[in-house]
């Protein structure tokens, strides 16, 4: 009797965690990234996940990406990666190429991928398995940096749930987070170079404020995305990165826009001008991104010191809906988002069903 295909969530659904999900192909066993985080110590369980035979990426940042010294514990499968993701993996690993935008074949399975609209690299993955499983990752469809490619239908979808029933679109954040911009004794804006940290240098350059100040991580992520990440960005914009990494001062002092990484503040230069600057009542600090518990991050905001806004990296409610709609899934996984939405996502992606748990046959 032929093997129904199915996709079984290890960890990243129901809750805000790393990513990592094993779809069961029939005469293969596949892994959905395998992340770390976003708070500090959280691993994913894989301890009953057994043999896995290849592990596919959506891309390069921790939560997805950051758990592969577990890779022996899952008989250390080939790990397949877009080849700008595959770039800042370690050595040690098996690597098997991904398209950025394309198909491939991976153990007999037809994986078809496209750019994700997240981070250098990002990519969604298409499984043709059953009637089709797409795995989102984390993606968006509002930034002017990264671009995303629309996805091909499927039945099932595990989309990104990180912003549960939020709604509010970039442009409003931009507008909020703009009261800040010009604030006497400056503004220290925690980010990660490999993610939103760019899309606010591009629109302060594009809005005409002066060049952010930028720690040595922003310029070579500048760089890099203005040559051999290109390929992820929208048409035009890698000159406006180069113009940027080549432009801009060092991070360091605290007048006008710094941008520096981490973005929780945990290492990095924004770690160390955090516990230069936290004490004082300049400059102002804005986080802008995830608050994991246990970081500077959730400390200063909680304490009063940092001001919270979020600029959109994922999808909104409204996103995910039409997404729902354009590849016609009729099952939903929401992952990376807390299951106190779970009534919002299944009134909004009716008549999906939404399932958080247990087995997915395709
Ligand atoms: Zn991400």
């Amino acid at each position: 009797m032929a093997v129904i295909p199915a996709v079984v969530p290890v960890s990243g659904c129901g809750r805000k965690g790393p990513a990592c999900f094993v779809v069961e192909a029939g005469n293969s066993r596949l892994m959905l990234d395998l992340g770390y985080g976003p708070q500090p110590g959280l691993w994913p369980d894989v301890s009953g996940v057994g043999h896995i035979d290849a592990l596919l990426l959506s891309h390069g940042h921790a939560d997805h990406a950051g758990g592969l010294k577990l890779l022996p514990e899952i008989g250390n499968p080939p790990v397949y990666a877009t080849e700008i993701v595959a770039r800042s993996l370690p050595s040690h690993v098996a690597l098997r190429p991904l398209p950025l935008s394309g198909s491939t074949d991976v153990l007999g399975v037809r994986v078809t991928t496209g750019r994700s609209g997240h981070a250098p690299g990002g990519v969604w993955l298409h499984l043709a398995l059953g009637d089709g499983l797409l795995y989102m990752g984390d993606n968006s469809s509002e930034s002017a940096l990264y671009a995303r490619d629309a996805p091909p239908p499927a039945g099932t979808l595990i989309l990104d749930a990180s912003y549960g029933d939020y709604d509010i679109p970039l442009a409003q954040c931009q507008e909020a987070l703009a009261e800040f911009f010009a604030v006497p004794g400056g503004l220290l804006l925690p980010v990660p170079e490999n993610g939103r940290g760019p899309e606010i240098a591009l629109h302060l350059l594009r809005n005409g404020h002066l060049l952010p100040r930028i720690d040595e991580r922003m310029r070579k992520a500048l760089q890099r995305l203005a040559t051999s990440d290109a390929a992820c960005l929208h048409p035009g914009v890698a000159p406006e990165l180069a113009r940027i990494a080549d432009g801009a001062l060092a991070s360091g002092e605290p007048a006008g826009i710094t941008l520096a990484s981490r973005a929780d503040g945990t290492s990095g230069d924004a770690a160390e001008l955090l516990a230069r600057w936290e004490s004082g009542e300049t400059p102002a600090i804005v986080f802008t991104g995830y608050l994991p518990p246990d970081t500077p991050a959730e400390r200063l905001t909680r304490s009063g010191r940092a001001r919270y806004l979020r600029w959109n990296v994922h999808p909104r409610l409204s996103d995910n809906v039409a997404l729902v709609k354009s590849v016609g899934a009729h099952t939903i996984l929401p992952a990376f988002g807390d299951a106190k939405h779970l009534a919002a996502w299944q009134r909004a992606f009716a008549p999906a069903q939404v399932v958080t748990t247990g087995r997915v046959e395709l």
